[in-house]
């Protein structure tokens, strides 16, 4: 029989649907029969009426952005300083030895915060981190990240192979690359074709930093030499190319690409990831935390580009609650967002990109008949965030 979840308010997040009051979502076979203003479907179904009270629901949440080997680093790197100390500090720990008890409770309690999908980077550790997430609730991508500049390139053995993750249902193993400067042009080529031929999403941190920057136009930075001196790059030719056009040249921008971060772009840049139809991945709270500034949020959204939201790993952030990341950026942009256009960036966008690229992943994003029954209640501390909007 189906369930009446009753709510105060529900944003459904399908285009051209309004945000509704006093609403019923209602549920069948945990998925997603009906949705509308409570009195309508009180008349329309029978069943038992679950009331939620004087809450905002919405479609559980999305994390684009993590990197859960390093879930034991919170509060044990250097915030603000800029990312050459926020690199040494990191590379002063043991970064990669993941904590499996420490991930699969954090996966839990994002759970619990309404959280339904996560997209992890692993740099060490992408088969275990793939079998974590097959056996949490959510719903998930699994990147394994090249990183390095191999002399021959084979970017096969990257992509992991999980029973569990097939069997799951609920999400699919892809490989990333790391940086424009981290990760060779032929080794990111080869990884990008590797999952386009598998339909699989790709990822890459892009024009994080002003070292970025740098290293790509000049081959001169003081990061770069820290990269040297222990020994992750050896030789090094400057495209002489922002990170950008760069990305764009080496024919790593379409629709299946995530491009993560975007800090130092600039009008040109915005057109050009517009065009190429790239989603981004915005990590503001991990930028504020290493000090590297932040993305143009009015201008990538005025533009038209699939914006979505991560909170990067537990290494640069206080949390990874995809609520908390939205909360802290409405709260630094009075105004720039409605409420909707805010919680598109952890529904309804990350949805748009992922849902045609990962198993299952097409039934979460927007509450409306078919999806899973997978809600969220929107925190006060987001809702207030937005008050100036609405
Ligand atoms: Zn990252």
């Amino acid at each position: 029989m189906p369930e009446l979840f009753r709510a105060a308010k529900i944003a459904p997040m399908t285009p051209g649907w309004p945000l509704y009051e006093d609403a019923a979502v209602v549920v069948h076979d945990q998925a997603i029969l009906d949705v509308g203003s409570f009195d309508h479907m009180r008349r329309k179904y029978e069943g038992p009426v679950r009331d939620l009270g004087d809450v905002t629901l919405a479609p559980a949440t999305f994390n684009s952005h993590t990197h859960l080997e390093m879930t034991h680093l919170l509060g044990k790197t250097a915030p603000g300083q800029g990312f050459v100390p926020w690199v040494k500090s990191l590379l002063a720990q043991n970064a990669y030895g993941v904590d499996e008890p420490l991930v699969r409770s954090e996966l839990l309690r994002l759970e619990q915060k309404g959280c339904a999908f996560l997209a992890d980077i692993s740099t060490r550790n992408a088969p275990l981190l793939a079998e974590v997430l097959a056996s949490s609730g959510l719903y998930f991508t699994a990147f394994s990240e090249a990183i390095g500049t191999p002399s021959q390139v084979d970017a096969g053995p990257l992509l992991v192979q999980s029973r569990s993750v097939a069997e799951s249902g609920r999400g699919a193993c892809a490989v990333a690359g790391h940086a424009l400067y981290s990760t060779s042009a032929e080794l990111m080529r080869a990884v990008k074709a590797l999952d386009a031929a598998h339909n699989l999403p790709f990822s890459l941190h892009l024009a994080e930093h002003a070292d970025e920057d740098a290293i790509l136009l000049t081959g001169k930075s003081p990061f770069l030499d820290l990269l040297r001196s222990r020994g992750f790059i050896t030789d090094y030719d400057a495209p002489g190319q922002r990170p950008i056009p760069l990305a764009a040249g080496l024919g790593l921008l379409d629709a299946a690409t995530l491009c993560v971060h975007c800090v130092t772009i600039t009008d040109a840049d915005i057109v050009m990831l517009a065009q190429s139809r790239a989603t981004v991945c915005l990590c503001p709270r991990s930028n504020e935390f290493i000090g590297v500034g932040q993305a143009p949020l009015r201008a990538l959204l005025e533009a038209g580009v699939n914006l979505c939201l991560g909170t990067d790993g537990l290494c640069s952030n206080f949390d990874l609650d995809p609520f908390a990341e939205l909360s802290w950026l409405a709260q630094r942009n009075p105004g720039v967002m409605s409420l909707c256009q805010g919680l598109a960036l952890i529904t309804e966008n990350p949805a748009r990109f992922f849902g045609p690229l990962v198993p299952g992943v097409d039934r979460l994003g927007s509450l409306e008949p078919g999806k899973a029954a997978r809600f969220s209640v929107v925190p006060q501390t987001v809702l207030e965030a937005f008050t100036d909007a609405d």
